[in-house]
């Protein structure tokens, strides 16, 4: 296998369900809206905030590990993908250093977070299909649930989502031949 472009950093986050295993079925992407790596990295690991994610990128491409994709922390909230609601049981969340609602995803962002779902797509069996963002699963779970209370708010644009879809899979494809 090539050698690794970005860098990875472990920095574990203490908000996990530690009696739970994630059915990695899929994931879910993420900005930040935080204007600085540290401010994301002390929100996703406060304790007080109980929030966390797999893996954070930094705008250049450098992956923060927070937690194996088996584990099940807390990215997605209230949520539906995949007939199911919960996310947080069966997915991966990614999250994307900055606001794309402000700046588009970075190059390296996009390259750094499909070398690392490759693998853990084939590894798991991920369909594409599965691959969404936050406020997909939000829409998805306040039209099951017009009363109840869930943020609609943008995570990530779907301009970024369909930038980054398009280069996850010709790289998907390239790796079937
Ligand atoms: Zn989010």
């Amino acid at each position: 296998m090539a050698k690794s472009r970005y860098k990875d950093i472990n920095y574990p986050t203490p908000n996990f369900d530690p009696k739970k295993t994630n059915l990695v079925e899929g994931v879910i992407l993420h900005h930040t809206a935080e204007p600085t790596i540290v401010r994301s990295l002390g929100v996703l690991t406060n304790t007080h905030k109980k929030v966390g994610t797999h893996v954070v990128i930094d705008t250049d491409g450098t992956r923060y590990r927070m937690c194996s994709p088996t584990t099940v922390t807390f990215h997605a909230g209230r949520s539906y993908l995949n007939g199911k609601e919960g996310c947080n049981n069966f997915t991966i969340g990614i999250e994307f250093q900055g606001n794309t609602l402000n700046e588009p995803l970075t190059a390296d962002q996009i390259k750094s977070a499909v070398e690392y779902l490759l693998p853990i797509m084939k590894k798991y069996k991920i369909k594409l299909s599965n691959v969404v963002t936050h406020e997909m699963v939000r829409k998805a779970y306040k039209k099951r649930h017009p009363k109840v209370k869930c943020s609609g708010k943008v995570d990530i644009t779907q301009t970024e989502y369909k930038r980054f879809m398009k280069y996850l899979s010709k790289h998907l494809d390239s790796k079937k031949k």
